[in-house]
């Protein structure tokens, strides 16, 4: 295991896309903070995220990260793309909703047959992003969703999970995995639950 100063946080993801997405957002939410991947301190294995919601998931993530290299401050994330005409599926279990854990296209081939007698009018969804940092015994909390629609067919090659099919309100004309990195990091859930969070660490 590396060394790790005790003002380093750990970015408690398996998640090679989230890691990327997290450390970019952080960079200007957290500035003057080290961030080191949960994956180059070693090779640990996954919690089980078997918690009731998101935020308790990634409540898990972050303190399985804390225990395992040692390190006082984590962050973690939990997140999914909740389909109103589904009733918020497939939620917290978005990851492996077609089975596998992280097949996104057979993910979205799910979502696609879901939706198939849907109409434009009821494809409306939005992802939900809860982030955890804890710090020793505190733990501090954030949440953010983006609201968008559910399209027909897959477009963009960016991002990573739903992006191809999800079109957020914010980028009328546009899939998410058609934005850069840096306009998916402008409006993401993932940006506005760090946001919440950094708001309430002072
Ligand atoms: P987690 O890593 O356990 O939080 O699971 C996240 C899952 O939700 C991913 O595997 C994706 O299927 C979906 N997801 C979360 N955030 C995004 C996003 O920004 N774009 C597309 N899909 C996402």
């Amino acid at each position: 295991m590396g060394m790790v100063d005790a003002d380093t946080v750990v970015v408690a993801t398996g998640n090679a896309h989230k890691v990327v997405e997290i450390e970019a957002i952080l960079s200007r939410v957290m500035p003057g903070v080290r961030f080191v991947a949960l994956g180059e301190l070693g090779d640990f294995p996954d919690p089980v995220e078997d918690g009731a919601d998101f935020y308790e998931n990634a409540l898990i993530k972050a303190r399985a990260a804390q225990q395992q290299t040692g390190c006082a401050m984590a962050v973690a994330d939990d997140s999914g793309l909740c389909v109103d005409a589904l009733g918020g599926a497939p939620g917290i279990y978005s990851a492996r909703w077609a089975g596998e854990h992280g097949n996104d296209a057979a993910n979205n081939q799910k979502l696609l047959r879901e939706l198939v007698d849907v109409t434009d009018a009821d494809r409306g969804a939005h992802f939900h992003s809860s982030v955890v940092l804890v710090r020793g015994q505190e733990v501090l909390r954030g949440d953010g969703d983006c609201p968008g629609t559910i399209g027909h067919e897959p477009r963009g090659n960016n991002g990573f999970g739903y992006d191809p099919l999800f079109w957020p309100a914010d980028t009328p004309g546009q899939t998410m995995a058609e934005l850069s990195a840096d306009e998916k990091n402008r409006i993401s859930h993932r940006f506005h639950a760090h946001h919440d969070r950094a708001a309430r660490l002072k």
